[in-house]
């Protein structure tokens, strides 16, 4: 995700670090650096001023103070840190629900923005929640789009009111109302509406989307956009704003090589915040969009917070809580736990996203890591450990070569794969030593070990956030 973008940020300050006490003129080299970083990425310029102006109003005031701190490039990261989080929209936006349910959700945008996709997965996410939503198929234009809701509805289990055929057959202003009839009548406390995108801006969709939305009258009107797109969604999104009017946003395929224009700065552009984001094609590809999170991975410390909520997800409690407290206890790591781990890790879906979290992700060596694995290499280690006794997973010393020839066969491996995954859980149970003794570089989620097999994060170069406060007034207010 901004892959080039975050490794311009991660490069500009990785040159300001080796400086320590800052000149103005040290600003003024980030700041170019910076904006030209947001330019490439597609960023819009009225966007990069604004980022770059408040960066040089910012650092200029305390550049004194700056230079007090221990760490003066770090405070000046700092800043960046926070400019990047407002310009992402600050906090976290969540659905507001209707007093008086349904609530309605409109889905607009262009055609391919990825809005039935999205349907599905809000739909899904809604219903995790414990909600009881209505798919509703007012896109009629484009071609299979009401079967792809129905087909998506289907396997999501939430049921797709959908009594036209779609491929421009039928209106769909009178089964967007008929919809919300229907929802009203079924107790739906959620209605999810689908409309039809055109591949541009023209009059006739937007008088489309307008009619619909009086007709149901929407408690939140989502504008979908395809985040590769970058800085022409946002002239799209103006012209929706104008046209249709929208309350938030909706960054779909950050899993694709998306400069981060669109991003970066299509709230500061129309006002509206971005709520959620969609990472990929499957269901579970989605999630609320966080600023600050996004503002961590563009700076290279990763999303630490995803990755844990979801490792949270993936382990049931009691896994998670005997492996916790095992890890506590000092007792060994043994190849059970880690089949439980792999078993894990496989409902966490793709390993390469998940590493992808990690502080650093961006960077050279561990990029390049990420690029090699082999998805595949999850299931293979687990038929290995499959193959072995109880005895042997719980003690990986009797493994003699008669007992690894057994596994081989058994798991249709080769002897040196087996040899290999015994080597590199030795290492994992080294590492977790390490961790437990406060030796260890990284801290990973609760109930999550270093699983044998996985590429090794570098380091990572965390921020200490809790400075101490400061007697000065605007080096306090800097900190805060
Ligand atoms: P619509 O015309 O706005 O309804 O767009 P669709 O929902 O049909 O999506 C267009 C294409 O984009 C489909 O092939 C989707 O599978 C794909 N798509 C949607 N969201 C994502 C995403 O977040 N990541 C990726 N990689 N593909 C997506």
């Amino acid at each position: 995700m901004f892959e080039s973008l975050s490794a311009k940020f991660q490069g500009a300050f990785a040159s300001l670090r080796s400086k320590g006490r800052l000149k103005s003129g040290d600003i003024a080299e980030i700041s170019n650096e910076i904006r030209s970083a947001l330019l490439d990425s597609d960023v819009a310029l009225s966007v990069v001023d604004f980022f770059i102006g408040e960066l040089k109003a910012r650092t200029d005031l305390v550049l004194e103070d700056l230079n007090k701190s221990t760490n003066p490039a770090n405070a000046v990261f700092e800043i960046v840190n926070s400019l990047l989080i407002e310009i992402l929209g600050g906090s976290a936006r969540r659905i507001r629900l209707a007093k008086n349910p349904p609530t309605v959700i409109l889905l607009t945008g262009l055609q391919g923005a990825g809005k039935t996709s999205l349907a599905g997965k809000l739909a899904k996410y809604l219903k995790d929640q414990g909600n009881t939503p209505l798919l509703v198929a007012s896109d009629l234009q484009r071609p299979n789009a009401v079967t792809q809701l129905q087909v998506v509805g289907e396997s999501v289990g939430v049921p797709v009111f959908a009594p036209e055929p779609g491929n421009g057959v039928g209106d769909p202003i009178t089964v967007a109302k008929n919809g919300l009839a229907f929802a009203k009548d079924k107790l739906h406390n959620i209605v999810i509406v689908d409309t039809a995108g055109r591949l541009g801006v023209d009059a006739q969709l937007m008088k489309e989307a307008k009619s619909i939305r009086d007709v149901v009258n929407p408690d939140e009107v989502l504008y979908v956009v395809d985040a590769m797109v970058g800085q022409d969604a946002v002239n799209t999104a103006k012209a929706f704003l104008d046209g249709v009017g929208f309350d938030a946003i909706v960054l779909t395929k950050l899993d694709g090589d998306a400069r981060g224009g669109a991003a970066l700065s299509i709230t500061q552009v129309t006002g509206k915040p971005i709520m959620f984001a969609a990472t990929g094609e499957k269901v579970t590809d989605f999630d609320l969009f966080y600023p600050d999170r996004m503002a961590s991975r563009i700076l290279g410390l990763g999303d630490i917070a995803t990755l844990a909520e979801q490792a949270k997800g993936a382990f049931d409690s009691d896994t998670a809580s005997k492996l916790e407290s095992k890890f506590a206890s000092g007792e060994d790591f043994t190849l059970d736990d880690f089949l439980a781990q792999l078993e894990a890790m496989k409902k966490m879906g793709s390993m390469t996203k998940l590493l992808g979290m990690l502080p650093g992700a961006n960077s050279g060596a561990m990029k390049k890591q990420l690029e090699q694995f082999d998805e595949g290499e999850l299931v293979k280690t687990q038929s290995i450990v499959q193959s072995m006794t109880p005895l042997e997973r719980n003690d990986p010393k009797v493994l003699n070569g008669s007992r690894r020839s057994r596994i081989a066969k058994g798991s249709g491996r080769q002897v040196s794969d087996v040899n290999s995954l015994v080597e590199r859980f030795s290492q994992a149970q080294k590492v977790m030593k390490q961790m437990r003794s406060g030796k260890g570089g990284m801290q990973l989620p609760p109930g999550m070990a270093l699983p044998a097999g996985m590429p090794k994060a570098p380091a990572a170069k965390v921020i200490n956030k809790k400075k101490s406060r400061s007697g000065n007034p605007a080096k306090r207010a800097l900190e805060s």
